[in-house]
């Protein structure tokens, strides 16, 4: 059985003093859940030392939002895999489409932080997905065959979770329809060497869309930003009902 996994990606949101005071609202609000659900708090890398601390023994997993090829060396501004793991943190996501368009990512730099994600041991939530403008000229299909074809290479699918985030469902809160991401998602996993790879859909998730998107055969957990900011909101988010 795939695994599914429920992470929410705070982005540049939270000082140490908020992320703490959401861990102590959230933790008491999630239900025992069955075993298959995998809950990730992927947090500004400032937040991770103080949030390994207070998810110690739960079932909260940690997640940074990026990690550099190299271990170590002249490169301001990055953080590497032995950095995170001494932590430590667990999952790791890599390729967010706004790192990809805001920061120079490409599928080549995607690659390599893949790659070293793996070698420490830590799990990549990669994301792919096509812009608006793609979509419109019928080509979504074709970009995101060519980002797994490239981001993907060398890359051990056993370790691994894919999020699929349409970038015109991302922060805007025009959900993809949920069985169009049902679909997508089928094409993705049919490009898949392993079968059991958990893939997410990311884009405008909410409490109120959740249940319908899990029901979906295809989709095997969710990427959450900005309704991942609120306690009670994501706790429903992870507690969905099938
Ligand atoms: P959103 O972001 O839930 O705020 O649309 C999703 C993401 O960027 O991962």
């Amino acid at each position: 059985m795939r695994k599914i996994v429920l992470a929410g990606n705070w982005k540049m949101h939270k000082t140490q003093a908020e992320s703490l005071e959401f861990v102590q609202a959230f933790l008491p609000q999630l239900e025992p859940t069955p075993a298959e659900r995998t809950v990730v708090l992927c947090v500004p890398f400032t937040n991770l030392g103080i949030l390994a601390e207070k998810l110690k023994g739960t079932r909260v997993n940690l997640g940074a939002q990026n990690v550099h090829w190299q271990d170590q060396g002249a490169y301001t501004g990055e953080v590497s895999g032995p950095m995170l793991t001494e932590i430590p943190v667990q999952y790791v996501v890599i390729g967010h489409s706004e790192r990809r368009e805001y920061f120079g990512e490409t599928d080549e730099t995607v690659n390599l932080r893949l790659k070293a994600a793996q070698k420490h041991g830590l799990i990549p939530i990669l994301c792919v997905g096509e812009t608006e403008q793609q979509r419109v000229n019928g080509e979504t299909e074709s970009h995101i065959r060519s980002q797994l074809d490239r981001d993907l290479v060398g890359i051990d699918q056993s370790q691994l979770v894919i999020a699929y985030e349409p970038i015109w469902a991302i922060g805007t809160g025009k959900t993809c329809d949920s069985k169009e991401a049902n679909r997508v998602i089928g094409l993705i996993r049919s490009q898949l060497s392993n079968q059991d790879v958990p893939i997410q859909y990311g884009g405008s998730v909410k409490p109120d869309n959740i249940d319908e998107i899990m029901a979906q055969s295809e989709i095997d957990g969710v990427l959450v930003g900005g309704a991942s900011l609120d306690a009670p909101g994501f706790a429903r988010i992870v507690n969905y009902s099938v």
